[in-house]
């Protein structure tokens, strides 16, 4: 089986360099599918307590037979329970749900500013962190101000931000600033979801060239930026497909001409994380 190379995080940790996103899987479905994708090689999930699907998450993960050792299991506080205790409190419910004694990825799922709380789970994350039941800690949907402030307050950049990135959401300066600080980037919808850009003549070229798909494609250009995709199929064969990205490489021009396919207003629903709120 492909052996994943893996990205270094900010604590000492690393991630896979691709991942599985498990939206709106629920069920027998959704652990059927947990279950298929870690056969398949996948060694990193995404879940959230929002999607309600950690139980079905926790099943597929044992029902797929691959040690647990080996799997980074993600999950994400939501909105409602922001604020020291709530955290502390959410994390404990996520643990029941997935049937396991401790989280290797721990994310806020939403900053929601309004609320004003974000910083107070974040210390809870810390002392999560630092108490070894939670590997690695970090964010999702934050942008560089949010970032700063945590770093402000705490002292602790997160290791991953995980944010709405595709071809036409491309995030070229909130990943320049991942760099500069060491912060691993996550895309969700990598894929670009239902507006997926397979048939942007820029997209269907480069597949023809490299004699692949062109989700293949997007999902390649996610690797050669240094960015973690975290496509979500229920198809064992798409699923198949879309870890199948190690054989190719793409250049310079074509990372480039993928990337211009990126729109000032290129995200899939509106989710500014300064207006956009979740609970
Ligand atoms: P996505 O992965 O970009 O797209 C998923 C869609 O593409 C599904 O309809 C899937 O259908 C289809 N698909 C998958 N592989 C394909 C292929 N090779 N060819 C053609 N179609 C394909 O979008 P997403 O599900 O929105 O995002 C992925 C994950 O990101 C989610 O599952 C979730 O874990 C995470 N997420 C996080 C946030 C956040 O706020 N942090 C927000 C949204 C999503 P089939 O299932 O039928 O294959």
């Amino acid at each position: 089986m492909t052996r994943y190379p893996v990205i270094p995080l900010n604590d000492g940790h690393q991630l896979p360099s691709i991942g599985f996103g498990t939206y709106p899987l629920t069920g027998e479905e959704g652990a059927a599918a947990v279950a298929s994708a870690l056969r398949t090689g996948y060694r990193l999930i995404d879940t959230a307590v929002n999607y309600e699907n950690e139980e079905a998450v926790g099943r597929g993960l044992r029902e797929s037979g691959i040690a647990r050792g080996e799997v980074t299991v993600t999950t994400k506080l939501p909105g409602r329970d922001h604020g020291y205790d709530n955290t502390l409190r959410s994390f404990e419910g996520s643990l029941e749900r997935l049937g396991l004694d401790h989280i290797d990825l721990y994310l806020i799922h939403w900053p929601n500013p309004s609320v004003n709380k974000y910083a107070d789970s974040w210390r809870a994350m810390v002392e999560l962190r630092d108490q070894g039941r939670v590997g690695s800690i970090g964010v999702s949907n934050f942008t560089e101000e949010f970032l700063t402030r945590l770093l402000a307050e705490t002292g602790v950049f997160p290791a991953v931000n995980q944010v709405e990135l595709h071809p036409y959401f491309p995030q070229k300066s909130l990943l320049e600033f991942h760099r500069e600080h060491g912060i691993a980037t996550e895309a969700w919808s990598p894929l670009g979801k239902r507006a997926a850009p397979y048939n942007e003549p820029v997209v269907v070229e480069i597949a023809a060239a490299h004699g692949v798909t062109p989700a293949q494609v997007v999902l390649r250009w996610h690797l050669e930026r240094g960015v973690v995709p975290l496509p979500k199929s229920a198809s064992p064969e798409r699923q198949a497909e879309n870890f199948d990205v190690l054989g190719f490489s793409l250049e310079r021009s074509e990372i480039d001409a993928i990337t211009a396919l990126g729109r000032i207003d290129g995200r899939l629903f509106g989710g500014d994380p300064n207006t956009h709120e979740e609970m």
